[in-house]
């Protein structure tokens, strides 16, 4: 059960600033059978009008080019071989305790993070995005997370890990639970079945969800998680796992510049939303989101190991804290920052680095390009 005696972050005075939302946000009510054609003028991100059930015509064409994007960079965890990991993991000294330690909290931070993220796109953000190319790429986006939740089942398996250490991080480790329960007040907040948009108040609560999941859980916590892993691959340690991290980074990127898109989008056709007071809260999210990042560096690298402590992995957070902000068209929470990772927007572009690790790269086929002989 909820706890409904914590509001959340504070609500602005409700203001009925929209139109009477359309009857149908879902589009499970019954059909009208004397209404006209969708046109694409009645397309809108939230609160929508129009027939939610209606692909075509299409109106953001950035949603469903991401969504092809998204189908081209099809993968499975399991074509990835495991064979020197768990050589190196079995080994006596082929990583440090300090190694080991960082890698089972990241793993950890991860494998319940996946499951948080689904949830919110299935249960709160789908609900109330009341546009089915943007529907579109959350079904793909929420299979896409099926198969980051899959990765980690499939690591634990593979390398023999306290399955039950792992899932319950998220509820044991404090670093951990302070990050899942900062964003889980932000889709609890949604969770209420009478919550509706159409109001000033409840569509910034709706945008705030966003940020902190899109913005916050994939854009900001993800990337210090990926720098972990792929710093350790770059020194040829856990090579499975960081190639894995490498096809999750290329998806989460489509999923951050789709959240990001989605706010800025809602921002374009609800400018009444955006006030002052409004960015300067999430720009206090996108701080509070940092500080909480940077007490995970410390526990999780107590000490650091070589290319990587809890000091640059702060100036990393606080580098991409105020990308975010450029991205949303905030003012920047921090001071002007170098990113300390360069070789992160290497790791980005599999095409260019599909020879990094010296692993493969599988490509997928389409129906058409199979033979059936
Ligand atoms: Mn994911
Ligand atoms: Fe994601």
């Amino acid at each position: 059960m909820l706890d409904w005696s914590d509001p959340g972050p504070a609500p602005l005075p409700a203001l009925e600033t929209n139109p009477a939302p359309a009857a149908d946000p879902t589009g499970l009510g019954d059909i009208d059978r004397a209404g006209g054609r969708v046109s694409v003028d009645e397309k809108r991100m939230i609160n929508c009008r129009a027939d939610v059930n209606q692909l075509l015509p299409l109106k953001y064409k950035w949603a469903w080019e991401k969504y092809l994007a998204a189908c081209n960079n099809h993968w499975m965890p399991t074509e990835v071989s495991m064979q020197a990991d768990i050589a190196l993991w079995k080994s006596r000294d082929g990583l440090t305790q300090d190694e080991r330690h960082a890698i089972k909290r990241n793993l950890g931070f991860f494998a319940a993070s996946e499951s948080l993220v689904a949830n919110n796109i299935v249960l709160a953000i789908y609900r109330h995005l009341t546009n089915p190319e943007c529907r579109q790429y959350l079904l793909r986006q929420a299979f896409e997370e099926a198969v980051h939740t899959h990765t980690f089942q499939y690591i634990v398996e593979s390398l023999g890990l306290d399955e039950g250490e792992l899932f319950n991080m998220y509820r044991e480790v404090p670093s951990i639970t302070d990050k899942a329960a900062w964003a889980l007040k932000h889709t609890q907040s949604l969770d209420d079945p009478e919550f509706r948009t159409g109001t000033q108040a409840a569509d910034q609560r709706f945008l705030r969800d966003l940020v902190a999941f899109y913005v916050v859980f994939e854009g900001m916590w993800f990337y210090t998680g990926f720098a972990q892993i792929l710093s350790l691959g770059r020194r040829n340690k856990m090579v499975g796992i960081a190639e894995q991290y490498q096809y999750i980074l290329r998806d989460e990127s489509i999923h951050l510049n789709f959240g990001i898109d989605v706010i800025n989008q809602i921002r374009a056709e609800n400018p009444d939303l955006w006030t002052t007071a409004f960015q300067d809260e999430v720009r206090g999210m996108l701080r509070d989101a940092a500080e909480l990042e940077a007490a995970y560096g410390r526990d999780t690298m107590p000490r650091g190991f070589l290319g990587l402590n809890a000091v640059l992995c702060e100036q990393y957070m606080r580098f991409i804290a105020n990308r975010r902000c450029a991205q949303l068209g905030l003012v920047p929470v921090f001071a002007e920052t170098e990113n300390p990772f360069p070789w992160m927007s290497e790791a980005m572009d599999l095409k260019k680095e599909k020879n990094f690790f010296e692993t493969r790269v599988i490509e997928y086929q389409n129906g058409g390009a199979l033979a059936w002989d």
